[in-house]
């Protein structure tokens, strides 16, 4: 397979401990965020402009993101719920924003309390902010479809409503749109018809990434269907860290060691050098010392002969 340029977003620090009780301590943070950045790591969501109240865990995101962007080269992403979370994000100065939109509208009420008009309202006013940044230092808008694989609520959501919400998402104003497999549900068939639903309303450019989770042990293979269907950003947690709140010890995102290991091995290059990358769980493992870290490649370690692409 030709070697190709795939884009790692570890989202770790934003969705590992926003599904976590022990607080992670800023300086941990910073130095689990430096040491991914010195492993290769190109993108990276290092929190979520929430009230403090609603989630202590990240109630110090406006730091970490002024810490980030002193590390050359790094993209810096947060997840915004709101306009109100979009504002405060960008006078921090992140890269990039991510507004989720449960397409399970049942979902967005119970999480958000709010209904699709009200989230597509609020992407209208980010969109409107965003483009108010003189366009050097403009960051970039993505709306996420959430719950777009099935709720736990709802189930299975109709093809028909993810299109027009889809379509919505890029009439307000978003430069692109992501799939977000908020519970775990996807597989690889449901991966690939997706993409081609939603590639079909916002065109090819307007999808490159997907958020996929490993609750039932079919991460990779709903990556390496991304993959073949053409998408490049991929999310992915330093040791699954997380969990799911809908199955209670299952893992959390897909594990960003074992991704990264697949890829290299296939010949993709992702700029990671996944040695230094397996080191950065000891700063997980030593300030969080209860949580679970997920991984084969970690516990199995490399191949005999196997090297990193650089
Ligand atoms: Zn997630």
């Amino acid at each position: 397979m030709a070697s190709q340029d795939i884009l790692v977003s570890e989202v770790g620090p934003r969705d590992g401990l926003q599904s976590i009780k022990p607080i992670l301590s800023t300086a941990a943070k910073k130095a689990w965020i430096d040491a991914e950045a010195a492993a290769g790591v190109r993108e990276i969501e290092v929190g979520s402009f929430v009230p403090a109240k609603l989630l202590p865990q990240l109630a110090d995101t406006a730091e970490i993101v002024a810490h980030a962007r002193t590390i050359p080269g790094l993209i810096v992403a947060v997840l915004v719920p709101n306009a109100k979370g979009a504002e405060a994000a960008i006078a921090a100065g992140a890269h990039k924003l991510t507004l989720p939109l449960s397409v399970s509208e049942t979902h967005s009420l119970a999480n958000l309390r709010r209904t699709h008009e009200q989230v597509l309202a609020e992407a209208k006013q980010i969109a409107d902010l965003v483009k108010a940044e003189p366009e050097e230092t403009r960051p970039h808008f993505e709306g996420s479809l959430s719950t777009v694989f099935g709720c736990t609520l709802e189930g299975a959501i109709p093809d028909a409503q993810i299109a027009r919400l889809a379509e919505a998402l890029m009439a307000a104003g978003c430069d692109e749109v992501g799939l977000s497999d908020t519970t775990g549900y996807a597989d690889p068939r449901a991966v690939k018809h997706l993409i081609q639903l939603v590639r079909g309303v916002v065109g090819e450019k307007a999808l490159t990434g997907i958020h996929l989770h490993n609750t039932r042990g079919l991460g990779l293979a709903n990556a390496l269907m991304a993959l073949e269907c053409g998408l490049t950003t991929l999310d992915a947690s330093l040791g699954g860290l997380g969990g799911c709140p809908f199955a209670p010890g299952a893992s959390g995102n897909i594990v960003t060691e074992d991704l990264v290991f697949m890829l290299e091995s296939m010949g993709y290059s992702t700029g990671i050098d996944i040695g230094k990358l397996l080191a950065v769980r000891q700063i997980l493992r030593e300030n969080l010392p209860t949580e679970p870290l997920y991984g084969f490649t970690p516990d199995a370690g490399l191949p005999l002969g196997w090297r990193t692409a650089q």
